[in-house]
C-alpha cells in the first residue's frame, strides 16, 4: 500500500515524499483513511511507529478547507509534554509546508501574551499542554466552541501526570459533535473509561508494541555489581559501536552524576531532566541532534517521546520502576526502520523489575555478560580518555544466563535506595518563545 491509496492530496503526498517517506506505517495505514471520513479513533500505539503523522496528515487535510476565526482554534491536539507539543508543531510545519493552515503552540511557560495574540489571529490548529489551555481558557482568551477536531496523544502518559481531569473538562467544552482522536501505547482502565465517555463509535486501531515486535531493537541485559554500574557502563560505551546512544537513570540527581562522570572520561556527554529550564533542554538536544555531543543522560519525563532520529543505542542505567517506561525507553532507538540496540544494566535487587518487564513485553531479555565485574573494587582512572565511539564492533553476546551470576550479591544495595527524586509533572516553559510560535505553516 502506498500513501496514494490512503485518500491524501496530492499537495500532502508531495511532502511525505519530500520526507522521504515510501510507505505507510501500519497504525498510517489504519488511521489515515477512517479520520479522513470523520470517524473517532482509538489509536493502540507508541511513539516509534509513525503515529504523529497518522493525526496530522489527515488533520491537514481535513483544515484545508474552511476558515479560522480569532480566538476560535479550529482543531486542538493535547499533548502531556511541552516537548511532545514542541515536536508535534514540528510534524505541522513538515507536512503542512505546501498548506497555508496557522498554528499556535500553548505551553507552560511561555510568554502568554505571544499566545493570546497568536489566538486572537485565529488558528486552525492549537496544539497545547492541558495546565496551559485550562488557564487561558479560565482567563477568556480561548473559545472552544468551534473545535470540532481534537486529538488526545499519549493518554496513558497524561494520565501518568494528573492531567485526566484536566481532559475532562476540556472535552465537556468542545462542541459535542467533532471527531475525537486518542492515541495511547496502553489502554488501563481510565483511559478506556475516558474514551467510552468521550468518543462516540470509535474505531480501535492497535499496532504492534515496537518493543515486542520490533525486530530491529536487539535488546540485552547485562548484570552488574550495583557498585560498578558506572564502569560497567562505560566498558558498554567503549565496547559497543555506539554512534549516539540515550542513557536513561530513573533519577534527575543520577542523570547529574553519571552526565558529570562521563565528562571526566571524555566522553561527549550532556544532561537532560525535568529540573533544567527548558531553554537549557532546548540546547543540550540541539547539540545531540546536531553531533557536538553523542551522548545524552535522561530522565523519563524529559526525553519521552522525543523524536531523536538515528540513535543507535539506549542503556538503561536504572532499570525503570514502571514497565511502561521500558518500553518508551528503548522506542528510542530502531526507529523507522534503522536497527537499534538497547542494553539494560540490572543489580540483583532489580529481579522484581525486570521480571515485570518481560511479561509486559512478553518475552525474556536475552542477558548476555557484556560488561566484566573488575575484581577489585577500585574506581577507574577517570581521566582515561574515551575511545573514538565508532571504533568498535559490537559485542557479541557471550555467556549463558546461568553463567552471569553477579559475584557479590550482598553489595547490592546502595544506589537503587539513595536519594529519591520524583520527576515532576512536565509543565512550565522558562525557554524563549519557539521559532514556530503561532506562524503560518508556507504555501
Ligand atoms: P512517531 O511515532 O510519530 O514518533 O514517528 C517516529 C518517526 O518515524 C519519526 O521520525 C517520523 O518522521 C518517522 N516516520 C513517520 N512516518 C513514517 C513513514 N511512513 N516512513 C518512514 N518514517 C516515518
Amino acid at each position: 500500500m502506498t500513501f496514494a491509496d490512503l485518500g491524501l492530496s496530492d499537495e500532502l503526498l508531495r511532502a511525505v515524499s519530500e520526507a522521504g517517506y515510501d510507505e505507510p506505517t501500519p497504525i498510517q495505514r489504519g488511521a489515515i483513511p477512517s479520520v479522513l471520513m470523520g470517524k473517532d479513533i482509538i489509536g493502540i500505539a507508541q511513539t516509534g511507529t509513525g503515529k504523529t503523522a497518522s493525526f496530522v496528515l489527515p488533520m491537514i487535510d481535513i483544515l484545508a478547507q474552511g476558515r479560522s476565526r480569532a480566538r476560535m482554534p479550529r482543531s486542538l491536539i493535547l499533548e502531556p509534554t511541552r516537548e511532545l507539543a514542541a515536536q508535534v508543531a514540528e510534524n505541522f510545519e513538515k507536512y503542512g509546508k505546501h498548506h497555508k493552515l496557522s498554528m499556535a503552540l500553548l505551553i507552560g511557560g511561555v510568554s502568554m501574551g505571544d499566545q493570546v495574540k497568536a489566538l486572537e489571529k485565529g488558528v486552525d490548529v492549537l496544539i497545547a499542554t492541558p495546565g496551559r489551555l485550562m488557564d487561558l481558557f479560565q482567563r477568556g482568551n480561548i473559545l472552544l466552541t468551534g473545535c470540532d477536531l481534537l486529538v488526545i496523544d499519549e493518554a496513558d502518559r497524561m494520565l501518568d501526570m494528573g492531567f485526566i481531569p484536566d481532559i475532562e473538562d476540556i472535552c465537556t467544552k468542545l462542541p459535542a459533535k467533532r471527531q475525537t482522536l486518542l492515541f495511547s501505547a496502553t489502554m488501563p482502565a481510565p483511559i478506556k473509561k475516558l474514551a467510552d465517555k468521550f468518543l462516540t463509535h470509535p474505531k480501535t486501531i492497535e499496532v504492534a508494541r515496537p518493543a515486542t515486535a520490533n525486530a530491529s531493537i536487539d535488546q540485552r541485559l547485562v548484570r552488574v555489581d550495583p557498585r560498578r554500574k558506572k564502569e560497567a557502563l562505560v566498558e558498554l560505551l567503549r565496547g559497543e559501536d555506539v554512534k549516539t546512544a540515550i542513557i536513561f537513570c530513573n533519577r534527575k540527581s543520577m542523570v547529574r552524576e553519571l552526565t558529570t562522570s562521563l565528562k571526566r572520561r571524555r566522553f561527549a556527554a550532556g544532561p537532560i531532566h525535568g529540573d533544567m529550564e527548558q531553554a537549557e533542554r532546548i540546547k543540550e538536544l540541539d547539540r545531540f541532534k546536531a553531533g557536538e555531543i553523542n551522548i545524552l543522560v535522561a530522565s523519563d519525563v524529559a526525553a519521552r517521546g522525543l523524536d531523536i532520529k538515528d540513535v543507535s543505542h539506549v542503556f538503561n542505567f536504572d532499570v525503570p520502576w514502571q514497565p511502561d517506561d521500558y518500553v518508551h525507553r528503548i522506542g528510542r532507538t530502531g526507529r523507522a526502520g534503522k536497527t537499534g540496540v538497547a542494553i539494560t544494566l540490572a543489580t540483583k535487587e532489580d529481579g522484581d523489575a525486570i521480571a515485570s518487564i518481560e511479561k509486559l513485553i512478553g518475552a525474556p531479555i536475552p542477558p548476555i555478560e557484556g560488561a566484566r565485574e573488575p575484581a577489585e573494587a577500585t574506581e577507574p582512572a577517570e581521566d582515561k580518555p574515551a575511545r573514538k565511539p565508532r571504533a568498535k564492533k559490537a559485542a557479541e553476546p557471550r555467556g549463558r544466563p546461568e553463567e552471569r551470576k553477579p559475584k557479590r550479591e550482598s553489595e547490592a544495595r546502595d544506589t537503587a535506595r539513595r536519594d529519591k527524586e520524583p520527576e515532576p509533572a512536565d509543565e512550565g516553559w522558562n525557554g524563549p518563545v519557539p521559532s514556530f510560535l503561532a506562524q503560518g505553516l508556507g504555501g
